[in-house]
């Protein structure tokens, strides 16, 4: 008989955002804890508290992990991205349509081998993992196998991940093409097959409006309607070139939101990337259905899409639930810490302030809660997954150096993390209480 594995804790700084500082405050909003303990047990946080007092409860042959002077946190949760375009990032010179023709839907029309989609999911998870992320909402291709590829690698470290099909039954090259009717059921036998296994959750997901005709708009609703308990994932008001198409393309629409209002796709479960040059008819209608517009600041300055309103997202007439995202590979980087950075500049320049307490509460708690699985994932509170990164604000030379000035002082810390912090400053990862990266992970073999 074997004995049962011995209990893990982790040990540090623990930090756990509580509620939106934007709201309540700042003092209101984290918990601290300068020499804090996470005891874990079956993929959970079992207790959260004072290592003082947390430690003489663990029995003898308890493994702590101890990160001396390092930030303890939930996992970072990424609301966008795209797993197909981890050869189309970095790709040079043009705006959203051109780009998507030039580059994206070149690389895309390679998943329909099973091989090569399975390859690409097994390094986009394994980088969101040495980046801190350990949720993210992600769009495959057309493909089911880009989907299944994609699930079973997720499955197989345990990750809660949220994803689906993209649907695009028109404006795309023929490889990329399904039908309104054909990407129904293909969707509806990939949520039969993956969404609610394990920790994964499936989105419905046409890609934007462009690429839908009336009849596959038709048919996501549908889907939602049949599966009242899945997401819906899509593209938003990211460029004026887009907008315009779309104007042409659905006449009788009031505008862009309206196109997906007319079809049933707005509310609480759906996530819409970008959400740049709104009107306010539109604010207001994804206002009044829940639905969550998602900031990708990376994405939006590398496309040339234009820089996000994070104050007007907050107007108390019609507050919009808010999302943070890298949308790779439009996107520039997979490091939710660079997206902070990003999002940061992109308040200088509309005269905003991004504070970095603020900013981690998006990647958290704030993330977590755009999903509804702030119960599961986004915050170190008993009963949690055991989702944890650690942060090390000296990871560099120039972090070091920097923070030769900080003494002590915690959103000064988290400031510096996320202006000149990356991936070098996720020392550790965690997925369901597992290490996949770090000191403990590289011990256990
Ligand atoms: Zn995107």
């Amino acid at each position: 008989m074997t004995s049962p594995a011995p209990p893990v804790a982790i040990r540090g700084r623990v930090l756990t955002f509580l509620d939106d500082p934007a709201i309540t405050g700042d003092a209101a909003s984290y918990r601290y804890i300068e020499d804090g303990l996470l005891i874990l047990e079956n993929g959970c946080i079992r207790e959260a508290g004072e290592a003082g007092a947390l430690l003489a409860t663990l029995p003898p042959n308890a493994l702590v992990h101890h990160y001396p002077d390092a930030l303890v946190m939930a996992g970072f949760i990424d609301t966008h991205i795209h797993y197909p375009q981890t050869q189309v990032i970095a790709s040079y010179g043009a705006q959203l349509l051109d780009w998507l023709e030039t580059y994206t839907y070149v690389e895309e029309q390679k998943f329909s081998a099973p091989d090569h989609a399975a390859r690409i999911a097994d390094f986009f998870l394994g980088e969101l993992c040495r980046n801190g992320t350990t949720t993210a909402a992600v769009y495959c291709t057309v493909h089911s196998e880009s989907v299944d590829a994609f699930f079973a690698e997720s499955m197989r470290r345990n990750m809660r991940m949220i994803a689906g099909k993209v649907l695009m039954d028109r404006n795309a090259p023929p490889g990329l093409l399904d039908t309104a009717a054909g990407g129904y059921e293909e969707s509806q036998t990939l949520i039969a097959r993956w969404h609610g296994q394990g920790r994964q959750r499936y989105a419905v997901t046409p890609r934007f409006a462009l690429t839908s005709t009336q009849a596959q708009l038709e048919a996501a609703g549908a889907l939602l309607r049949a599966n009242p308990d899945v997401y819906l994932q899509t593209h938003l008001s990211e460029n004026p070139r887009e907008i315009e198409a779309v104007r042409k393309l659905f006449p009788k629409a009031r505008s862009y939101t309206d196109v997906y209002d007319r079809f049933g796709l707005l509310g609480p479960r759906s996530l819409f990337g970008h959400c740049i040059h709104l009107e306010e008819a539109e604010r207001t209608r994804l206002s009044e259905t829940e639905s969550v517009a998602v900031f990708c600041p990376t994405s939006n300055l590398f496309i040339g899409s234009g820089l996000f309103d994070l104050h007007q997202a907050r107007d108390r007439r019609f507050p919009l639930r808010l999302g943070l995202a890298t949308d790779m590979g439009g996107g520039t980087s997979y490091s939710m810490l660079r997206t902070a950075a990003e999002a940061y500049k992109v308040g200088q320049l509309r005269g905003q302030r991004l504070p970095a307490l603020r900013a981690f509460y998006m990647l958290t708690l704030g993330n977590a809660r755009a999903l509804g699985l702030e119960y599961q994932i986004g915050t170190l509170a008993s009963g949690s997954e055991a989702d944890v990164i650690v942060l090390d604000a000296r990871a560099t030379t120039a972090m070091a150096h920097r923070m030769e000035t900080v003494q002590g002082n915690l959103k000064d810390e988290l400031f510096v993390l996320m202006t000149l912090g990356d991936d070098r400053a996720i020392r550790a990862t965690y997925v369901a209480g597992t290490p996949v990266l770090g000191p403990a992970f590289n011990a256990s073999g």
